[in-house]
C-alpha cells in the first residue's frame, strides 16, 4: 500500500518555535512497517525535561507543564529509543521542516548526526487537494477528513493524526495519485544539480509532453504525463531512479515542456516528437515497431506487424498486441482455457498428437477427434473478447479535448483507429476532414482508443468536410 517500506510519523511539543534555542518536552512517534504487505504499526511516546521552564502560554496550548516533566527524562536519556524509531524510514511531519529541524539540532547538540527523507503533509494535502478550503493546518486537514483524534496538541494524539491522514488517502484516493504525490515531494533535494532549482517547480501541473536535453540539440528522453510537473518529478526522486533515469540525471542540462488539453493529446504528441527526433533513451525503452495485430489467414490468427498493417486490416483483427511474443502468450493462454490445439495453431512444431494432447488438454483436433472446423469455431468464439471493434463512424471523427482549466482545446480527428491529426481552431479542422494522408499505427494510441471505446468512455464526433 504504501509507496516505500519504512515511514515514522513524528510529532514533537517543544517550549517555543526555535530550534535552536528552544527545546523539546514530548516526542510522539508512529513507526509505519510494510512487510510484504503487511502494515506494522508501533507507537511509542515519552515526555521530555527540556532543562528550561515551558512559558505559561505554551502550557496552555499543549497542556504540558513544568511539573509534568520535572520527572520526565532529559533528552539524551531517550535518544537512543528514538534514533531506533526512525532509523532507515522516512520522516513524517505536520509542518515537517519545524519537527526535523527540532530533532536535528537536539541530535547535534549529542553529536549525533541525523538526516533522514521529510515528507511533510502540509505539502502532501496541499498538493493533493489544492483548492480545500480552510488552508491545510493540522486542524483543518483533522477536519476535512473527519479523522479521529485522541488528543489534540500532545504529540503522540498528533502524530496518529497524520498517520491516519495518510492511510485514509489510501482508502479515498486512488494510490496511484497519492504515490504520484509522495514521490513528488520526496524528490525535491535529489534534483541533478546542473538544472535550475526551480525546473521542476516551473512546470504545470498539466497534461502534456516534456523534452529533457543534454549538451546536443536534440533531445535526450521525450515523455508525457498527464501532470508534468509530478511526472517529471518521479524521473529524479532517489527511491524510483530506474538505470535510464540515473544516466538522464547525470546528462540532462535543461528541460522543455509542451502543453496539451488531455491525456489523449499528450499520448499523440509524444508519439510524434519520438518517431521525429528519436531520443536515445526512449529507443532503449520502447520498442513501438514490436506492436501489432492478428488477423485471420486461412481461418487461423497471424500476427501482422505495426509496419504492414493497412486501416482495412483492423475490420477484422484482434488486439493490438506489444509484440509477436506477447500475442503468442495471449494465444496460448487461450488455448490452455479453451482446450485448443497449440499444433494447429502453430504454437507447437511437429505432426500427430500435441504435448496437451498427451496430458488430455486439447480436445484432439491434432489427432482426429475433432473436426478441424469445429476447433476453429470454438476458436473464434474464445478470441472474441480481442476483436478491436468496427470502426462505428462512416468517415473519420473527431474527440474533443478540454483543459480542466477550459484556456484550451484540442480536436483530435481519427479514422479506422488511427489518429489523422489534431487541430487547434477551426481552419485547422477543415484541413484534417479534407486531409487523404494518415499517420501510421501506433500501438499506444489505438490501444487507448480502443479501451475508452469499450469502456463506453469515447465520444466521437462526425466530422463533416
Ligand atoms: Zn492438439
Amino acid at each position: 500500500m504504501l509507496p516505500l517500506p519504512a515511514f515514522a510519523f513524528v510529532d514533537l511539543e517543544t517550549t517555543g518555535t526555535h530550534a535552536g534555542a528552544d527545546r523539546i518536552t514530548e516526542i510522539g512517534i508512529v513507526r509505519v512497517d510494510d512487510v510484504d504487505g503487511v502494515v506494522r504499526v508501533r507507537e511509542w511516546q515519552s515526555l521530555v525535561d527540556p532543562g528550561v521552564p515551558i512559558p505559561p502560554a505554551i502550557q496552555v496550548l499543549t497542556g504540558i507543564t513544568d511539573a509534568m516533566v520535572a520527572r520526565a527524562p532529559s533528552f539524551p536519556a531517550v535518544a537512543r529509543d528514538v534514533l531506533d524509531l526512525l532509523r532507515d524510514c522516512v520522516f513524517v511531519a505536520h509542518n515537517a521542516r519545524f519537527d526535523y529541524g527540532f530533532l536535528k539540532h537536539a541530535f547535534a547538540r549529542l553529536d549525533v548526526a541525523y538526516s533522514a527523507r521529510v515528507l511533510c503533509t502540509v505539502r502532501l494535502s496541499r498538493r493533493l487537494f489544492p483548492d480545500a478550503d480552510g488552508g491545510h493546518g493540522l486542524d483543518a486537514v483533522i477536519a476535512r477528513h473527519a479523522l479521529a483524534v485522541s488528543e489534540r496538541h500532545r504529540a503522540l494524539g498528533d502524530a496518529r493524526a497524520i498517520w491516519s491522514f495518510v492511510d485514509g488517502l489510501y482508502r479515498s484516493e486512488p494510490a496511484e495519485r497519492v504515490h504520484a504525490a509522495v514521490r513528488g515531494i520526496l524528490k525535491v533535494p535529489s534534483l541533478p544539480p546542473q538544472l535550475p532549482a526551480d525546473a521542476i517547480d516551473a512546470l504545470p501541473e498539466a497534461p502534456g509532453v516534456y523534452l529533457f536535453y543534454g549538451d546536443n540539440p536534440l533531445p535526450l528522453y521525450i515523455g508525457k504525463s498527464v501532470n508534468l510537473r509530478e511526472r517529471v518529478g518521479a524521473h529524479f526522486s532517489s527511491d524510483w531512479r530506474s538505470e535510464t533515469d540515473l544516466r538522464l540525471s547525470q546528462e540532462i542540462r535543461r528541460i522543455e515542456h509542451e502543453r496539451t488539453a488531455g491525456e489523449l493529446g499528450a499520448l499523440l504528441r509524444e508519439a510524434v516528437l519520438v518517431k521525429a527526433l528519436m531520443p536515445a533513451h526512449n529507443r532503449a525503452l520502447r520498442r513501438k515497431e514490436d506492436a501489432g495485430i492478428a488477423t485471420l489467414v486461412d481461418g487461423l490468427p497471424a500476427f501482422m506487424p505495426a509496419d504492414t498493417i493497412d486501416a482495412r486490416d483492423l475490420d477484422a483483427a484482434y488486439g493490438p498486441f506489444a509484440s509477436r511474443a506477447s500475442f503468442r502468450t495471449t494465444l496460448r493462454a487461450l488455448a490452455r482455457e479453451h482446450r485448443l490445439c497449440e499444433r494447429r495453431l502453430r504454437l507447437e512444431r511437429g505432426a500427430g498428437a500435441c504435448f496437451a494432447r498427451q496430458l488430455h488438454r486439447c480436445n484432439g483436433v491434432c489427432v482426429g477427434e475433432e473436426p478441424a472446423h469445429t476447433h476453429d469455431q470454438r476458436l473464434i468464439a474464445a478470441l472474441a473478447p480481442l476483436a478491436i471493434p468496427r470502426w462505428p463512424l462512416d468517415g473519420p471523427a473527431c474527440v474533443r479535448e478540454c483543459a480542466s482549466d477550459a484556456e484550451r482545446v484540442d480536436v483530435h480527428v481519427f479514422r479506422d483507429w488511427h489518429w489523422i491529426g489534431t487541430a487547434r481552431d477551426e481552419g485547422e479542422l477543415q484541413e484534417l476532414a479534407t486531409a487523404t494522408s494518415r499517420a501510421s499505427f501506433d500501438l499506444d494510441v489505438t490501444r487507448l482508443l480502443i479501451r475508452r471505446y469499450r469502456a463506453g468512455t469515447l465520444t466521437l464526433l462526425p466530422l463533416v468536410r
